[in-house]
């Protein structure tokens, strides 16, 4: 096992310890700034989702539904499924907010689920 150093090098020479913290370390988002990220990405979420043409799915269908991937903030606009819930879902191929009648979160599917249908290369048989 390599050894682990506890000290930031830069060109094989240690650097000051406060120095490293202060450049290299990757600080984690928190406060404001995290906050002007989330609002920053949900105006972008809620711009894209304008310009995606309206598209109205025939009730019930599920034709375009499996598993999808989201951003954390298209994600965080859905109600929290446990861990085993998905993956019941992702065993079926599935979707964990498919319902017996269709999506339960068509209002905030996300932006992957609304393109489905709007494009040449992804019409909607139906
Ligand atoms: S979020 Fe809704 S539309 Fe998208 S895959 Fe899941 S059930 Fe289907």
């Amino acid at each position: 096992m390599p050894e682990q150093r506890s000290e930031w090098t830069f060109k094989g020479s240690p650097l000051n310890r406060t120095i490293a913290d202060e450049v290299l370390k990757p600080k984690p988002l928190r406060g404001s700034h995290l906050e002007d990220i989330l609002t920053r990405n949900n105006q972008k979420i809620d711009e894209l989702r304008r310009r995606i043409p309206s598209f109205t799915c025939i009730v019930g269908c599920s034709d375009c539904c499996g598993p999808v991937t989201a951003s954390s903030e298209e994600m965080a606009r859905l109600p929290v499924r446990t861990q085993a819930e998905h993956d019941v879902a992702l065993a079926e191929l599935s979707c964990p907010h498919l319902g017996s009648h269709g999506c339960e979160v068509y209002n905030e599917r996300p932006l992957i689920c609304r393109l489905f249908g709007t494009t040449p290369r992804l019409l909607c048989p139906n």
